[in-house]
């Protein structure tokens, strides 16, 4: 799956993002999902760790988001 703005292919926690924040809206990376809505990709790295906390398999540990 890539980004459907930059073409960047997506990880597994961007692709997870998409799911939680993006509905079924074309699938953007991180940075055009951060850029969309309106927050930092250090915000949408929090949100990861709070998912993962909260233990949503969605997300993983140590996944590479760039
Ligand atoms: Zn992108």
């Amino acid at each position: 799956m890539t980004c459907s703005a930059c073409e960047k292919e997506l990880s597994f926690n961007e692709i997870g993002l998409n799911k939680k924040f993006n509905g079924n809206s074309a699938p953007l990376c991180m940075r055009c999902l951060a850029e969309k809505l309106g927050v930092t990709t250090a915000r949408l790295e929090e949100k990861i760790a709070e998912y993962r906390a909260a233990g949503c398999t969605m997300f993983v540990a140590g996944s590479r988001s760039e």
